[in-house]
């Protein structure tokens, strides 16, 4: 974002910050010149837009989602509240202790919100929205026309058009009631015989189909916990003779439904008996065999960690980038301690490269998915502003929370910054009561910015997608900062894989940097303390923070300088970088090597040197001896914090205190190529599994490293041979790539 976007932006913030403060200065009032039936049914028809159906993308500016000033989501029963109808609002008031029901006479459009306009007993009529629910439910799902909805602890308010609408920001606040249900004001719903459970064994048998089917309908609904205890009541005892043969038939698929939900809840254990006991009652259902033996998989990669992340790749695509795979957690442990009181920790000791864990997404919103909209989230209470799938990952965290209570808490256990009131996620009126407020709180600080589809398909052009995918994946979202750490994130489709950047033993607690380290440090700590609020005081930072004030002076001039100098002198395959420009680059190379004192920095990264030394490494490739090339990769690597050592025919490497990106990769492959070149093919080898070991762990797979950097093998050997010419070669040579990783 450049500087004046970013003052619009805060412009922006204040203006909508502003706004809600002056119109809580009628708190308390009632609404005068409120509008008429006929004028909600003029203004819905006039924002009647084909929203629903428009993917989003260059159609429309781009939407705000306000986060309001936070107030806590009722945690009453309805039968214990008390009535209000819509005359009796007052405005900006958040009418605690009371619920307000109504019912829908439009059919429902939606923006930001869900909106219809309703009707209450008294033949009132005013607009009610809906915030914060999955944009990828149709709004007649949410308010379809003619239905009756009671509104717990309505907050009532002026909108920007001059009218008024009640307004929901928990939707566990919002409850459609059957037309049966006593709370219905006969005005509203006028009865016609209410349906009593008797004793009769037909109602029995009638109780155990609606049962067994309204497990299926919210097993559509994503709401697993209701599903699966709606299809365990279901099953129809054996004392219960009436049933017959029917019975077998039944319960099977009862329990089909049950295993079903288990899966989707990641119990697999529970799933796995479900299914086997279906298939005890009916061993030839083929659904059933199929489902058993997905879960045996699931299972398998729970306990052991058996993934063929190739095949789970060949899979994933902009249409399907959920994958249908589980997290696999045995070798880590959240407890007490480590840097901040609470951390990941390692059960075993775990070798670079290897993998550490690997995390199913508990929500992730893609920007590629349908129903994922550009919105700017605007969040009043934490004056932060995002923009992305940021709204989107909102909603389907909350939709996910309402029917899911075991969900709920798993992710309230997540640091939130410190909010208050905290939300217990109990359930009233079979909703979870979901603190949106707190959820947003709990996403800022915990999301993770990932891939649309894989992470290595993001090599070039990182910087055009930064608004891209969003989302929260509840173990990693434990593992702390540091800015070199130990471990690093790549994904493939939702699945989350970290892999250990250095050897790890066990009981060390895991560190991973959460935004892109800067070459001037204050820059890192002002984006962490922004995003997260704290700053980082991790080897390199300590030794950052150690820099005299000359020197810092010193290194912010010359970073300007290296800027300029690597946006003027791209490398590129055509032209060759004469004698004065590398001449200029080792000078400006030596300047900015001063502050970085061996006193302070004698093992660390050298942040700011890292993209020069890059330059040159590169440059001297083209134009210098392979012993010269060799050097300037090894002093990339140092500069990156590795300690790299070729002795003979073998590769030292100490990387305690290294710090993992795609330019030390770059480094090892200019090293590896300029062995071959000499004719070290041992040295060759062994450097080149480094490289293809940095690159997995940096990008989750191998896919990718043979278009990146040429088929070294082959491409050396004729060039050793002379059989074509250095021209040729450029061709295939590698390609720098100036690279960010930024995290949400
Ligand atoms: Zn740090």
């Amino acid at each position: 974002m450049s500087r004046s976007e970013a003052e619009d932006v805060v412009k922006l913030l204040e203006h909508q910050k502003q706004t809600a403060l002056a119109s809580k200065h009628r708190k308390g009032q009632k609404a005068t010149n409120k509008p008429t039936r006929q004028m909600l049914d003029f203004s819905m028809a006039q924002h009647r837009t084909p929203l629903t159906t428009a993917t989003g993308a260059g159609m429309y500016s781009m939407r705000t989602c306000v986060v309001s000033f936070a107030y806590p989501p009722s945690t009453t029963p309805l039968k214990q509240l008390q009535e209000i109808t819509l005359s009796q609002l007052k405005l900006e008031t958040n009418h605690t202790g009371k619920a307000l029901i109504v019912r829908t006479f439009d059919h429902p459009l939606r923006h930001v919100a869900t909106q219809n306009i309703v009707e209450d007993k008294e033949v009132n009529v005013d607009r009610l929205s809906v915030y914060n629910l999955d944009p990828s439910m149709p709004p007649e799902t949410i308010l379809p026309k003619g239905a009756i909805f009671a509104i717990k602890q309505p907050y009532y308010k002026a909108t920007a058009d001059g009218g008024y609408s009640v307004r929901v920001d928990h939707p566990s606040d919002l409850l459609q009631l059957d037309v049966e249900n006593t709370l219905v004001p006969a005005e509203l719903a006028p009865r016609c015989g209410v349906f009593q459970e008797g004793g009769h064994s037909g109602e029995a048998s009638l109780r155990f189909d609606l049962y067994r089917n309204r497990a299926i309908v919210n097993l559509y609904l994503c709401r697993y916990e209701y599903a699966c205890s709606d299809a365990l009541v279901s099953l129809i005892p054996d004392s219960f003779e009436e049933a017959g043969d029917r019975r077998e038939g039944l319960n099977s698929k009862a329990l089909y439904r049950a295993g079903r939900a288990e899966y989707h809840l990641e119990n697999f254990t529970a799933a796995k008996n479900h299914f086997e006991q279906a298939l005890t009652l009916t061993p030839e259902d083929g659904d059933c065999k199929r489902e058993l033996q997905k879960t045996k998989e699931r299972l398998q990669e729970e306990t052991e960690g058996l993934f063929n992340f190739t095949a789970i790749s060949n899979l994933v695509n902009a249409k399907r980038n959920k994958v249908d795979h589980v997290s696999y957690l045995g070798k880590v442990e959240v407890r007490a301690g480590g840097v901040c009181g609470r951390g990941l920790f390692t059960r075993c000791d775990i070798k670079a490269g290897d993998v550490i864990m690997v995390e199913k997404g508990f929500c992730v919103a893609f920007s590629s998915e349908a129903g994922t909209e550009t919105y700017r989230i605007m969040n009043l209470n934490t004056n932060r502003m995002d923009s992305g799938t940021h709204a989107t990952r909102l909603f389907k965290t909350v939709g996910k929370l309402l029917y899911n209570q075991s969900q709920a808490k798993r992710l309230l256990d997540l640091s939130d910054g410190e909010y208050t009131p905290k939300c217990s996620a109990h359930i009233f009126d079979d909703v979870v009561s979901v603190d949106t407020f707190q959820t947003q709180a709990i996403l800022e600080r915990n999301g993770f910015a990932c891939a649309d589809v894989r992470s290595c398909d993001e090599k070039e052009d990182r910087k055009d997608k930064l608004s891209s995918s969003t989302g929260v994946w509840i173990t990693a979202s434990c593992i702390n900062h540091a800015c070199a750490g130990n471990a690093w994130r790549s994904f493939i489709g939702d699945l989350m894989i970290i892999r250990a950047t250095k050897d790890i033993s066990k009981g060390s607690e895991l560190l991973m940097p959460y935004a892109v380290v800067e070459a001037e440090n204050n820059k890192t700590q002002d984006s962490l303390q922004k995003s997260w609020g704290f700053t980082c005081d991790c080897s390199i930072c300590a030794a950052e923070k150690k820099v005299s004030s000359s020197h810092r002076t010193q290194c912010e001039n010359i970073t300007k300088e290296i800027d300029t100098f690597l946006t003027d002198h791209k490398h590129s395959t055509s032209a060759r970088a004469s004698k004065t420009v590398i001449n200029n680059a080792e000078k400006l190379y030596c300047r900015m090597k001063g502050p970085y004192t061996d006193e302070l920095f004698q093992y660390l990264p050298c942040v700011g040197l890292i993209n020069l030394s890059l330059w040159l490494c590169t440059a001297y490739s083209t134009s210098s001896s392979p012993a010269k090339v060799i050097h300037a990769a090894i002093t990339v690597l140092r500069d990156l914090g590795y300690e790299v050592q070729l002795t003979g025919s073998n590769v030292t490497i100490d990387r305690t205190h290294a710090y993992l990106e795609p330019t030390a990769v770059h480094a090892v492959m200019y090293a590896a190529q300029a062995c071959y070149q000499q004719g070290k093919r041992d040295l060759y080898a062994e450097l080149e599994e480094i490289g293809k070991e940095m690159y997995v762990t940096f990008y989750g797979e191998l896919r990718g490293f043979e278009k990146t950097y040429g088929a070294p093998k082959c491409f050396a050997e004729t060039w050793c041979e002379g059989v074509i010419g250095v021209g040729a070669m450029e061709e295939k040579r590698i390609l720098p790539y100036t690279y960010t990783v930024t995290v949400s």
